[in-house]
């Protein structure tokens, strides 16, 4: 409904005692004209200011549901702050021009977050730009693809195929986490040797995220000649080390190969089974090779993106566009993954209701795996890492002699997501059976979902997920369970250092330290080779670049480290 139409349906739907007034009025304008245009001035007035805001924010009006509950966040601004102003493009690193009601979390993402995130390198935002070109000229429904599409099927490398588009097919697998880590690894590949990146739309997919690129999809379309690619395991005869070892793929000469000797297409595999072979793909020499292959499809269930670092010629360009080195993931993750609208919903009635009018939120993510029983020592850890840390209030153990109200009193809400309610269940009791010691905070806990079991392929528990992950990253604090990809997408999200909980020795025993805060926003890379490539010898990775050292929560795992403490 148009706001003039809207105003005029207000003024037509007025109750009788308003119809008596305007009589009154008329008779005023009648009799007593020089009033006749303050009495109109003051009815203009009220078409033009009054019902604007019954648009805006009244419940019953046609303005979409969530455009409501953003106004809702927009004038709350967290307590009784006045609204603040948003940067809905993340300092240029979203395309302006998207149609808005396709994906509303895109636009209304930065609403919702009181911590605004790092800025992306002038650098990046070129290169992001450049590569939406790409996509367009070369993805699904142009020529370039059905040429790409019919070399692919020819099964080898002819006149038809255009130089400039090289594409790569990226597996998704695993649970939500696994998927997108490794959606965003093979996006900074891809970024980084100027392929198209296409995602397997399996597994939700399709229905979890908007599409980051204006005008085309990132979807593999459904002809993809390869029908078996889903099922590409280190035993297909295709794969990047398969090669090598049959010798259909020579080191020898790798600036020289004529074209025509290469293959149309190689998988790289990147499980986290590997093997040093398949994890050659981090050496410069085999990365020469690759580049002109116009297909690979890769598979992996890990953040691969550390292990690009070793390679000399990626280095270089990772430290320019990344000039804060830990935001790698904080930039893609932000550019890459938008809610769709359904879990944009699921979110944002949840932040609404729970989360918005706290002046504090902490996020703890209790990752429970297989079958593992409800656990004392694990609440144990949780409480002891979340009070001696400071972040969450201790309690008193005795029954108190005077309830007093503080004057100040702050609220923290809590939320706590994990596959079993045990967990929260058991701190709910512990703040409303205890006063804190304090006095000063109010604790509210909270679990949006409690699914008992890891479900594989099944949309509603996909959707959950990737709500709470999201949720988490809305939190002013992170407390996170080691090993897991669920917590590391929330950290890189929000752009928080958070802390994190050690991985017991013994389930029944309580580490010393419980947790520590991770010192870097990139999540760790769990599987990493352990090979020095110059050398050609095994070696341990995590030293031989500054830009990487060995993960706080996996000894052998890789992360990056923040430009100012590299050493
Ligand atoms: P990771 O296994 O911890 O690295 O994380 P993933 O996200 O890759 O896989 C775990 C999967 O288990 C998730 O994707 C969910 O399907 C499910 N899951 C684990 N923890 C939770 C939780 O706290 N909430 C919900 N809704 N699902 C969870």
């Amino acid at each position: 409904m148009r706001q003039l139409d809207v105003a005029a349906a207000v003024v037509g739907d007025e109750a009788p005692a308003r119809k008596k007034q305007h009589s009154v009025a008329g008779r005023l304008l009648d009799t007593k004209r020089p009033w006749r245009r303050v009495i109109k001035a003051v009815l203009t007035a009220f078409v033009l200011i009054v019902t604007p805001a019954v648009i805006l924010f009244g419940s019953h009006t046609s303005a979409p549901p969530i455009w409501i509950s953003a106004a809702n966040v927009f004038r709350r601004g967290g307590g009784s702050a006045p609204a603040r102003s948003y940067d809905k493009l993340l300092n240029g690193l979203l395309a302006d021009g998207f149609d808005k009601e396709s994906c509303y979390s895109r636009y209304q993402s930065a609403m919702y977050r009181r911590n605004a995130g790092r800025k992306p390198s002038v650098y990046l935002v070129t290169k992001l730009r450049q590569q939406e070109a790409l996509q367009n000229r070369c993805g699904p429904g142009t020529v370039a693809y059905s040429n790409a599409l019919e070399q692919l099927k020819s099964g080898k490398i002819s006149g038809i195929g255009s130089q400039e588009c090289k594409y790569l097919v990226s597996i998704s697998y695993q649970g939500v986490g696994n998927r997108i880590l490794a959606t965003a690894s093979a996006f900074m590949y891809a970024l980084l040797t100027n392929r198209v990146l296409l995602i397997d739309p399996s597994n939700e997919m399709d229905e979890l995220f908007c599409e980051p690129f204006p005008n085309t999809t990132w979807l593999l379309p459904p002809e993809f000649p390869l029908t078996s690619y889903t099922n590409f395991s280190q035993d297909t005869v295709q794969s990047y080390s398969n090669m090598l070892r049959n010798k259909v793929l020579m080191k020898a000469d790798v600036d020289d190969v004529p074209a025509a000797q290469l293959p149309v297409f190689t998988y790289i595999h990147l499980h986290h089974d590997a093997t040093q072979d398949d994890n050659l793909f981090f050496c410069d020499e085999d990365q020469r090779l690759l580049r002109n292959i116009p297909w690979l499809v890769m598979r992996t269930d890990s953040y691969i993106v550390p292990g690009l670092f070793l390679d000399t010629g990626f280095r270089e360009e990772l430290t320019r566009l990344f000039p804060e080195l830990d935001t790698v993931f904080h930039h893609l993750g932000r550019y890459l993954f938008h809610p769709s609208n359904h879990v944009w919903g699921l979110i944002t009635r949840y932040y609404d209701a729970y989360l918005a009018s706290a002046q504090q939120r902490v996020g703890i993510q209790v990752r429970v795996f297989g079958s593992e029983s409800n656990s004392p020592a694990l609440l144990e850890q949780i409480t002891m890492c979340t009070q001696k840390r400071g972040l969450l209030p201790e309690l008193h153990t005795e029954v108190e002699k005077s309830i007093v109200r503080a004057a100040s009193q702050k609220s923290k809400a809590v939320l706590v997501t994990s596959l079993k309610s045990w967990y929260p269940e058991k701190l709910k009791s512990m703040y409303w059976e205890h006063a804190v010691a304090t006095g000063e905070a109010a604790v509210s806990v909270n679990q949006p979902s409690h699914e008992e079991f890891q479900h594989y392929g099944a949309k509603s528990h996909d959707t959950k997920a990737w709500a709470e992950i999201y949720l988490l990253s809305l939190t002013d604090t992170l407390v996170t369970t080691a090993w897991s990809t669920f917590g590391y997408v929330a950290q890189g999200l929000g752009g928080i250092r958070p802390w994190v909980l050690y991985k017991p020795e013994n389930n029944s025993v309580v580490p010393d330290p419980p947790c520590g805060q991770d010192f870097s926003l990139d999540p760790c890379f769990h599987q990493p080779p352990f090979y020095d490539c110059r050398l050609k010898h095994w070696a341990g990775t995590g030293k031989i670049v500054p830009q990487v050292k060995h993960c706080i929560d996996r000894a052998w795992g890789l992360k990056l480290v923040p430009t100012s403490t590299q050493k």
